[in-house]
């Protein structure tokens, strides 16, 4: 697999990422968020995002990761939780990807069994046309086709998580 046309500049990212974390430290005004960002995809994004945000903010990661060729079965696998108590706390669930929606409506109904105040979800990309399940999506950075796509924090087999940019990928 190689890396094959690019779908986002750097530049097109870092502005997407600042106008999410304004409309997120606005929509704040006045709370404390806890972020949760879910490794290890997001950690990219993750930490541009709450760099930007101008509320105040702590955090701490989920490692998930879902099993493909379960994917109707919804079956994720949670790797590392949260060593923070949610409960009460205003909590923003950050995610790389949405696809079919089953990790982050599997990780969403976790956390709310904690008791958070609040519970809103942030995702980077969205590839909606592949959704099977409603999940509530608060912030959402770009809509995107049904192909698959590197970079920015997004792997093929653990390769391609540091490339600046987003880029399909080709055979
Ligand atoms: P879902 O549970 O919504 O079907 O899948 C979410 C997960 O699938 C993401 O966290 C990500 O790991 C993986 N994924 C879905 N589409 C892509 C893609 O285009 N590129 C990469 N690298 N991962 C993807």
């Amino acid at each position: 697999m190689e890396i094959g046309k690019k779908l986002f500049t750097t530049r097109k990212i870092q502005s997407k990422v600042k106008e999410l974390a304004q409309r997120i430290s606005s929509d704040y005004e006045g709370k404390e968020i806890f972020a949760v960002g879910v490794l290890k995809g997001a950690a990219i994004f993750f930490a541009d995002l709450i760099r930007a945000i101008t509320v105040p903010l702590t955090f701490d990661f989920i490692i998930a990761s879902s099993y493909k060729k379960m994917e109707t079965t919804g079956y994720v696998n949670i790797y590392g939780d949260l060593r923070e108590d949610i409960t009460g706390k205003h909590v923003l669930l950050v995610e790389d990807i949405i696809d079919t929606g089953l990790t982050l409506k599997f990780l969403r109904e976790k956390l709310i069994e904690r008791n958070p105040q609040s519970l809103r979800t942030c995702v980077f990309l969205d590839k909606k046309e592949r959704r099977i399940v409603d999940v509530p999506i608060d912030y959402t950075g770009f809509e995107i086709p049904d192909k698959y796509v590197v970079g920015y924090g997004l792997d093929c087999e653990s390769k391609f998580r540091n490339l600046p940019y987003i880029a399909f990928l080709e055979p």
